[in-house]
């Protein structure tokens, strides 16, 4: 079962691995964006972290939609609102259980993801964070390294995609070829919780 800490180690690891990949992110969101998704993610997840330790929060779901809010408030663009939303509606999905199972937590997640498409309009194949969240939950029944490594492998798979949702999307033709930021950010959200069941 996964209580609360593994709910804040989750959170922990990926504002680390965000710090880690932020110049990269960055660099891809430059290639078909507006070069902000590196700094964007930082001053997130930063602030996630601040505000877990300032409210404590004591269930799992407490800690999502703590860390969904936080996110919509400090990230701005288009990633803000679409993560906030990914992480508030799986934290509510929780409900107040002290513990879930790995199980509730995939459903949770799905959840999630169904909210991020009903915000943002994305389907998968649009090159978007979609194209490795959607893997990565399909995955999950499998266990935590099996959707990380879904994750990875849908983020690479945007490569030759066309986007078709947010700022890649005006750039119609000369978007294939670069790989996504965010769906390259999402796998990094995903990864997150292999290392806080490690
Ligand atoms: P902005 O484009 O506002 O600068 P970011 O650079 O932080 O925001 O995030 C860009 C990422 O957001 C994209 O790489 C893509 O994965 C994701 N994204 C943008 N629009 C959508 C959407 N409508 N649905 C899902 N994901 C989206
Ligand atoms: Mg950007
Ligand atoms: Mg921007």
């Amino acid at each position: 079962m996964l209580d609360a800490d593994f709910f804040r180690r989750w959170m922990t690891a990926t504002a680390a691995s965000v710090d880690r990949e932020a110049e990269r992110l960055t660099a891809l969101d430059s290639a078909i964006g507006d070069a902000d998704h590196g700094s964007n993610m930082q001053r997130g997840f930063t602030a996630v972290l601040a505000s877990l330790e300032e409210e404590a929060p004591a269930t799992p779901g407490a800690v999502l939609v703590l860390a969904g809010r936080r996110l919509i408030s400090t990230v701005g663009g288009a990633a803000g609102p679409l993560y906030g939303t990914l992480l508030r509606k799986a934290g509510k999905a929780l409900g107040d259980a002290t513990e879930v199972s790995e199980k509730q937590l995939a459903e949770a997640l799905r959840a999630g993801v169904d909210g991020v498409m009903a915000l943002g309009g994305a389907a998968p194949g649009d090159k978007t964070m979609i194209d490795s969240l959607v893997p990565a939950v399909d995955a999950l029944g499998e266990g935590f390294a099996a959707a990380r490594s879904a994750a990875e492998q849908g983020a690479e798979a945007t490569i030759p995609l066309l986007a078709r949702k947010g700022r890649a999307s005006y750039l119609g033709e000369r978007s294939i070829g670069h790989q996504d930021p965010g769906a390259t950010s999402s796998a990094l959200l995903i990864a997150g919780l292999e290392e806080a069941a490690s």
